[in-house]
């Protein structure tokens, strides 16, 4: 059988982590070695995925940016596996991205990746990008949170200070800096309460 290459994207608070551990739960049941990966880029958790019932399990792989998946004690790991999970995907760079390919396609190991579509400022992230043109599937997270008007969330906006914002640094991640929040929300609000307000400010 063909493994694939499977990107699962979601907005954040949309049940990703859930849909981890569901994953991790089946495929170890199943006598699967599951290898678990998240970008260092991710600060949350530190070296392991956290679910909201505060359930804990530590990642095999923290990925630096700019680190190789294909030599020494990583390219090992993933000998010994005979499925990678990746979490915070988004986060990966172009590079990392093209290696998590390669390790599908030469060794034949499935990869699900899980992670964000866009940023604060509506762009891609670089993992997400690359996961788009490059993945075999790429789906939407059913479990999607919604907006405060009951829409489903499409954007992830950054509020710092309780200011909506567009500007900033790409990436801010929520708990380490007190003043940034992100706040689901739809594309119609994403309009009025960001887009809009963003141009009177200029
Ligand atoms: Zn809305």
């Amino acid at each position: 059988m063909k493994e694939k290459l499977t990107f699962y994207y979601g907005s954040m608070e949309g049940g990703k982590t859930t849909r981890i551990f569901q994953m991790l739960y089946v495929l170890e049941k199943n006598n699967q070695q599951v290898l678990v990966i998240k970008s260092a880029k991710d600060t949350k958790g530190d070296d392991s995925i956290v679910n909201r019932q505060k359930e804990r399990r530590k990642v095999d792989i923290l990925l630096q940016p700019g680190e190789t998946l294909l030599s020494g004690e990583n390219l090992e790991k993933i000998f010994n596996c005979t499925h990678i999970i990746v979490d915070e995907a988004q986060f990966l760079d172009s590079k990392q991205v093209e290696e998590i390919w390669q390790i599908n396609k030469r060794m034949n190991i499935g990869v699900t990746c899980f992670g964000l579509r866009g940023n604060f400022k509506t762009d891609y992230f670089e993992g997400t990008a690359r996961l788009f043109a490059m993945a075999d599937e790429v789906k939407k997270i059913e479990t999607n949170a919604l907006c405060a008007c009951g829409s489903e969330a499409v954007f992830n906006a950054r509020l710092v200070d309780g200011e909506f914002t567009m500007e900033g640094e790409d990436i801010a991640i929520d708990g380490e800096n007190s003043r940034v929040k992100y706040v689901p929300l739809c594309g119609e609000c994403f309009h009025k309460k960001v887009y809009i307000r963003r141009r009177k400010n200029k």
